[in-house]
């Protein structure tokens, strides 16, 4: 039973928090990883990352006994590679970043990072590691520098700059009155989604991890928001290994590989051009987006 209402408090955990805008998806993963109690093996090391290679090797996983969501997905994002994993909804992308944090445990299978097994790993080690820009981020009830310096303890307001910057956020902050001192959050200033987007960004650039888990927005954002978070996703992806969960592909095309997940398993993988000259499922979602987007914009 206990197995039942663990995550049920979770849920009502997050819930109570998301609505006192007081945490962000990383510190909430944290959290409500505690109460899925998943321990560190009595002879966890610390990650050692010398590359950032990712693997992922035959990986079955399930939420609960009844349904099988992963029936066995394998891929490797080599070192400082972009890799993004697209599909319908449902299909079980967001499920592999969970797995990538280590949010659950999986039935079998390996996840490696530079060879080493994430399940004989300190927690603390890999999501140090890890970036998270999440879909949806929340700021805490604090100044929007402390939301950017969040990313590392002891970080100067010369490095927060300088983030931001590179997050194409600085301006829209200097032209505060209150600049790096405004408050955001339910009681300061509400950003908008494509604003707290890149406060998130910043905040990773600061935080500098080895490997980036990125949850694109579903939400379409007007095309010059698009553009500046674009820009900024590019800059925090130099030289770091990436895992993309893509909804719009038109911001993927670039990727070394696209994963195209079906119900649990690699559909299809290959470049944008590769999976064009397929035909399959990949090109049909292409040609689908294409055609919405062109509505979109006779629409403007
Ligand atoms: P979307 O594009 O809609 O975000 P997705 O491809 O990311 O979808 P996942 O979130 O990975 O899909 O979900 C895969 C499957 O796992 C879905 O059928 C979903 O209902 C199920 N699922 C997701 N989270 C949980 C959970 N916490 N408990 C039980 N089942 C879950």
């Amino acid at each position: 039973l206990m197995q039942l209402f663990r995550p049920l408090d979770a849920l009502g955990w997050v819930y109570r928090s998301i609505k006192q805008g007081l945490v962000d998806m990383e510190e909430m993963f944290r959290l409500i990883d505690t109460e899925t109690e998943i321990e560190d093996a009595p002879d966890a090391r610390p990650l050692q990352v010398t590359r950032g290679e990712i693997s992922f090797e035959d990986v079955v996983f399930s939420y609960s006994e009844e349904r099988q969501i992963l029936h066995g997905v394998s891929f490797a994002v080599p070192a400082g590679a972009t890799v993004a994993v697209v599909g319908d909804s449902g299909a079980g992308k967001s499920t592999l970043g969970r797995i990538l944090y280590r949010f659950y445990e999986i039935d079998s299978g390996r996840v490696k990072i530079d060879g080493q097994d994430i399940s004989n790993v300190t927690q603390d080690s890999l999501r140090r590691a890890i970036g998270i820009v999440p879909q949806d981020t929340v700021l805490f009830n604090d100044t929007v520098g402390y939301n950017i310096a969040y990313g590392r303890e002891g970080a100067t307001q010369e490095e927060v700059e300088a983030a931001a910057r590179a997050a194409q956020i600085h301006e829209f902050i200097s032209s505060l009155p209150a600049g790096y001192e405004t408050l955001v959050g339910e009681r300061g200033l509400k950003l908008s989604g494509g604003e707290k987007q890149r406060v998130a960004i910043a905040r990773t650039i600061l935080k500098d991890p080895p490997i980036l888990l990125l949850d694109e927005a579903t939400s379409a954002l007007d095309s010059r928001t698009e553009d500046a978070i674009q820009t900024s996703l590019r800059e925090v992806e130099r030289g770091r290994t990436t895992l993309v969960i893509a909804h719009r592909l038109s911001t993927i095309t670039d990727a070394d590989e696209i994963l195209v997940m079906r119900g649990g398993r690699i559909a299809e993988r290959g470049t944008h051009g590769e999976l064009l000259a397929r035909d399959g499922h990949y090109a049909e979602m292409w040609a689908r987006q294409q055609a919405e987007e062109r509505t979109r914009q006779s629409g403007d």
